[in-house]
């Protein structure tokens, strides 16, 4: 933790692995040890450490896996048990099985996770009638809907890489100023609302790239070389533009 002057937050999928550009980045990160990571990801922690060590990336100040519901810390990833009880506190997956177990055209997959309850829907209008159901029973929770597989995800309401990402900053006694977040995707939307500094890599989703704020800078390269083209001008210029000062 000494030393550390600057946080990359990033995300993992399509951002840091996936696109080519790795081993420069990698290579960029391990040089520079002022800049501590923050990895963010929809996977869980087993698999996210096999694809980060894979590609050489460095070890963490903390890892926040399911999107946000388990955050572990750096650099043995002990798991924080505070943040994995105010996720548990109203999170009921029998509940949120009983309730999807009545609506026809969606089938319950298991878990990919010990979060997250997948389900494949095969209409809209199923999936709408599972949102509907669960809002009406009461059952916290929050939904990911990948169209692409018709997979329904469902996982504890207060998983989100954002929140997530406050809490590891706030633990670490960093500032905002001091991050540098990085994405492509729907779910890393609340990471590039404006509170911190990053880059939409080029492959970035085309549906968010208008939505995110102008401190988000939309990389004109792909994954891990978006990541450190955005990186690099964000160490040369960290301070925030004046005009996103209330953003966020
Ligand atoms: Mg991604």
């Amino acid at each position: 933790m000494a030393g550390i002057k600057w946080v990359l937050a990033s995300d993992i999928d399509g951002t840091l692995i996936g696109c080519g550009g790795e081993a420069e980045l990698a290579a960029f990160l391990h040089a520079r040890p002022e800049i501590g990571v923050i990895y963010l990801t929809g996977r869980t922690r087993a698999n996210a450490e096999t694809m980060l060590k894979r590609h050489g990336f460095p070890e963490p100040l903390a890892l926040a896996t399911d999107i946000g519901a388990d955050v572990y810390w750096g650099p043995d990833l002990r798991v924080d048990e505070s943040w994995a009880f105010q996720q548990r506190r109203d999170w009921s997956p029998r509940r949120v099985m009983r309730t999807l177990d009545e609506v026809s055209g969606v089938e319950y997959l298991g878990r990919s996770s010990h979060w997250r309850l997948a389900y494949r829907v095969d209409s809209y209008q199923a999936l709408g009638e599972a949102r509907t159901r669960l809002v009406r029973a009461g059952v916290m929770h929050r939904t990911l809907w990948n169209d692409e597989e018709r997979r329904l995800d469902i996982v504890p309401r207060g998983a989100f890489k954002g929140r997530a990402l406050k809490y590891i900053l706030g633990r670490l006694n960093l500032r905002a100023q001091q991050c540098f977040v990085a994405g492509d995707a729907e779910n890393d939307v609340d990471l590039m609302e404006g509170r911190y500094r990053g880059v939409l890599v080029a492959n970035g989703t085309l549906e968010i790239k208008e939505s995110l704020p102008p401190v988000i800078v939309r990389a004109r390269y792909e994954g891990a070389l978006g990541v450190l083209e955005g990186l690099r001008q964000f160490l040369d210029e960290p301070l925030m533009p004046e005009e996103s000062e209330n953003a966020g």
